[in-house]
């Protein structure tokens, strides 16, 4: 991987591509990836870098993951279980469901992406929030749904008023995160229950609970699979091995499904081999090593709680987070601080999203990436005052 940024090909004025491609995806937003750490450490000439960017486990995988792919080495020449067979039941047990009501990805964008392929179609309205994750407007957008993104309130919490107005229109599928990302606020079992009844009975209700096993920690985080279950409507509740399980470089995400009609829609527009042999194992050996996975998430949860006072003690606005990273308003363009913070090897995300320009999301790493952040930060703020 090199530090430059790659040349533009060529500009759309003179490429005929962006002509022949569908204007869906010419006027598409970039997902903001953020930068490697390879590419921090060559353009800044930095060798500490925190990675504070992307929510990653700072404990990265159970040990029992390690020891999966070490064996897996001899097996490779052969196409994984297109089904996920092993993956499906060992999720489906634990949850004391049927496997055929569950589906996994090749991270859970990848079903996010197959949920807006199989359901919605040029003219469908998708309802999601904003500031957002941004597949959650970009993928339904793709397929020539319009997006209508309620902001969250002043106080940085889910607007129930707001969502409950927005469902009163046709609604095909509701994209809600819960925790919100890049927010971290949340709705509880009385607010989660008015948005999901304010929506018409035909639209899908796609909730995506990445931060699934971080938000079980918080008070009143609701049961929504206890709550959805009494609902006679289709809907589909995302989580993911990227984050608590540590497995994000691998890719697996998975979905819990009204019905297993859902499933066998998605398994439809998927590639047929979506999850790789090693994401397969490695998912299997993460899943049974829960205690891993509940010590690093307890861990994080206690540290975001030193950083959210640090911050605040700093004279900045920190969202409420039951989420594994904070979002902080700087109360000024949150441009040159990135880059200040970059230059001390502290890689954040500063929101771009129109009107949360003043925004950056860490999330919460180490003990020490955490210090080493907040060094960093109390001293871009000091330089730029
Ligand atoms: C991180 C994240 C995901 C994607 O996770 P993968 O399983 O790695 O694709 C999905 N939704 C939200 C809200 C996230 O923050």
């Amino acid at each position: 991987m090199t530090a430059t940024t790659p040349e533009p090909i060529s500009t759309p004025a003179e490429s005929t591509a962006s002509h022949l491609a569908r204007s869906e995806v010419a006027d598409l937003p970039m997902y903001n990836a953020g930068l490697s750490s390879d590419a921090v450490r060559q353009r800044y000439g930095v060798t500490r870098i925190s990675r504070l960017a992307s929510n990653e486990n700072p404990a990265g995988a159970s040990p029992a993951v390690a020891r999966a792919l070490v064996d897996l080495v001899s097996g490779i020449g052969v196409y994984p279980d297109a089904a996920s067979t092993e993956l499906r039941e060992a999720i489906g047990s634990r949850l004391g469901l049927a496997a055929d009501r569950i589906v996994v990805g090749n991270g859970s964008e990848n079903l996010l992406e197959l949920l807006c392929q199989a359901f919605l179609s040029p003219g469908d309205r998708a309802v999601t929030l904003i500031p957002s994750f941004g597949l959650h407007e970009i993928y339904p957008r793709m397929m020539g749904a319009t997006v209508t993104m309620v902001p969250v309130t002043e106080a940085l919490e889910f607007d129930v008023d707001a969502w409950c107005a927005a469902l009163t229109a046709p609604t095909k599928m509701v994209l809600l995160s819960n925790p919100s990302n890049p927010v971290g606020c949340m709705v509880d079992e009385a607010q989660f229950r008015r948005i999901i009844d304010a929506a018409p009975d035909d639209t899908l209700l796609v909730i995506d609970e990445a931060y699934f096993e971080y938000a079980s920690l918080a008070e009143g985080f609701p049961d929504a699979l206890k709550i959805l279950h009494e609902q006679h409507r289709p809907w589909i509740v995302l989580r993911t091995f990227s984050k608590a399980w540590g497995l994000a470089g691998l890719r697996v995400g998975y979905g819990i499904a009204s019905d297993n009609v859902v499933v066998s829609l998605l398994d439809r527009v998927r590639t047929p081999f979506n999850v790789n042999i090693a994401a397969q194992r490695a998912a299997l050996a993460a899943w049974s090593d829960v205690e891993h996975m509940n010590y690093s998430v307890t861990d994080t949860v206690r540290q975001r709680e030193v950083m959210a006072k640090q911050l605040k003690a700093m004279g900045l606005t920190v969202a409420p987070s039951a989420a594994n990273f904070l979002f902080i308003d700087l109360g000024r363009p949150n441009g040159p601080v990135a880059e200040a913070l970059l230059s001390h090897g502290v890689i954040i995300k500063p929101w771009k999203e129109a009107g949360y320009e003043r925004f950056i999301r860490v999330s919460i790493g180490s003990a020490s990436d955490n210090a080493h952040f907040i060094k960093a930060l109390t001293e871009a703020l000091g330089a730029a005052a």
